[in-house]
């Protein structure tokens, strides 16, 4: 390794720093409901800075010059970034009370070896939180960014859905991201399914629930359970070839989802459920 490239390494910037410097009033402004979420995401390369107006712009310089330079290094990027920023989460986690948090969050208080831990499920499985890590209940492996997902989830916090369903367009701050969900998982979906509806209420079945009654006018409409307090419901209409129409889907949040995970994290739950509907697709 170069001696240059080791020193960049070694002083690399972490979430904490940046977090320092954000005001920490999760005001959601930048797109993700904490400063926490922002800092994290900003030095991974999934962020941009500047999505915080409350920054000092003095303060910001040389940190914005050293984190563009760790970038174009490829440092904090792929996997050493998610480690350096689930280093930074499992070290926040430990400031929670899981005894004061687990109802909130949908979660069941565990202790295992007098250690105390939360269960939740995640997409229908359940997994074990504790002050050291986040892991299946069921063997399988988590990814990084699905560990960073669910750490957001408990340290930001679970507001109750509201029963009524908006989408993507109703956030604020949200249209880079909707542009990424048509790309990532609307119009894959929408050209899988194509002329294969009918097959939907069973590809479905182990994965979310038939809600096509509650809505006027689809040809199909299914509910997933992410997690106990995020909810995501997906539409689809068929493509009708004869009037020049294509298939179409699209992905519905609960009012209060912002609340409980940034646009970040909610782009990364519909991939979640788009990757495991195609997967069951292609069996
Ligand atoms: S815009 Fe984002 S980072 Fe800035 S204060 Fe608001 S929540 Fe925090």
């Amino acid at each position: 390794m170069q001696d240059g490239h080791r020193e960049k390494l070694e002083n690399r910037l972490v979430p904490l720093q940046l977090y320092k410097l954000t005001p920490k009033t999760n005001c959601g402004e930048c797109g993700f409901a904490t400063c926490l979420a922002f800092a994290t995401q900003v030095i991974v390369g999934q962020g941009d800075l500047g999505a915080c107006p409350y920054l000092d712009e003095e303060a910001l310089q040389p940190f914005q010059a050293q984190l563009e330079d760790q970038h174009k290094a490829g440092i904090g990027l792929k996997r050493e970034g998610f480690e350096k920023a689930l280093t930074f989460l499992r070290g926040e986690i430990k400031k929670w009370n899981f005894a004061d948090i687990a109802e909130s969050l949908g979660a069941r208080l565990t202790a295992e070896r007098k250690e105390t831990g939360l269960e939740l499920s995640y997409l229908g499985r359940p997994v074990r939180v504790t002050s050291d890590d986040i892991t299946s209940a069921v063997g399988d492996e988590l990814s990084p960014w699905e560990k960073i997902f669910l750490y957001n989830y408990v340290i930001g916090g679970a507001v109750a859905p509201s029963g009524s369903w908006v989408g993507m367009e109703s956030f604020p701050n949200s249209i880079s991201k909707i542009k990424s969900l048509k790309e990532h998982c609307e119009m894959r979906l929408a050209d899988s399914f194509a002329g294969k509806m009918s097959g939907l209420p069973a590809l479905v079945a182990p994965l979310g629930r038939n809600v096509s009654h509650e809505h006027e006018d689809v040809d199909f409409a299914a509910e997933f359970q992410i997690l106990p307090r995020l909810t995501i419901r997906i539409l689809w209409w068929d493509e009708e070839p004869a009037e020049g129409f294509e298939a179409k889907t699209k992905f519905l949040f609960d009012a209060n989802a912002l609340s409980t995970l940034d646009l970040e994290s909610l782009l990364f739950a519909c991939e979640q459920v788009t990757d495991r509907l195609l997967d069951r697709l292609h069996e």
